[in-house]
């Protein structure tokens, strides 16, 4: 997954490992995929067990967080 590309500016996202969430649809444990848009500075996600769907935009994530993750 090296040429994601942001959907909202066409920017080239970073992605971010996994993350475990869980899912409120069906109240599974499932890991997420971020992906953190530099130029925009917005953030996206997939569900790793769905790798074939569009990215959804991360709107619960605290401002600035993954540009703090991206860093390290
Ligand atoms: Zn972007």
């Amino acid at each position: 997954m090296t040429d994601e590309r942001c959907p909202g500016c066409d920017g080239e996202l970073r992605m971010l490992g996994f993350l475990l969430c869980l899912r409120a649809e069906d109240q599974k444990r499932v890991c997420r995929t971020p992906a953190w848009c530099p130029r925009c500075d917005r953030a996206w996600f997939r569900w790793a067990d769905r790798p074939d769907d569009a990215l959804e935009e991360d709107t619960a994530v605290p401002p600035g967080f993954y540009r703090r993750m991206a860093r390290r």
